[in-house]
């Protein structure tokens, strides 16, 4: 199942065509809001979920999208890309 927002919280997207299983996300992830269901990762705690981004950035098949997320390069503060 494909999370994105529940409440007015954004979650992690869970690609399960993409997920294999391997369980690194659900052992790293800081506050236990992943599992594995039915062999794959899934978001069992969604209301535990920070938004850390730690299990899209581990994820070797790049099975977790967090659909919004803003990064701030230091070096590009206070430019504009045109
Ligand atoms: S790290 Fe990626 S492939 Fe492994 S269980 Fe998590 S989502 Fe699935
Ligand atoms: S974004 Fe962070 S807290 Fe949320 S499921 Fe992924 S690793 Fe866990």
């Amino acid at each position: 199942m494909d999370n994105n927002q529940n409440n007015n919280q954004w979650l992690p997207i869970i690609h399960l065509n993409q997920c294999v299983g391997c369980g690194s996300c659900i052992s790293k992830c800081p506050t236990d809001a992943l599992a594995r269901r039915g062999g794959k990762a899934a978001l069992v705690r969604p209301h535990l979920c920070i938004y850390c981004a730690d299990c899209e950035t581990l994820c070797p098949y790049n099975a977790i999208e967090l659909p919004y997320l803003v990064c701030l390069d230091p070096n590009q503060q206070g430019k504009v890309n045109s």
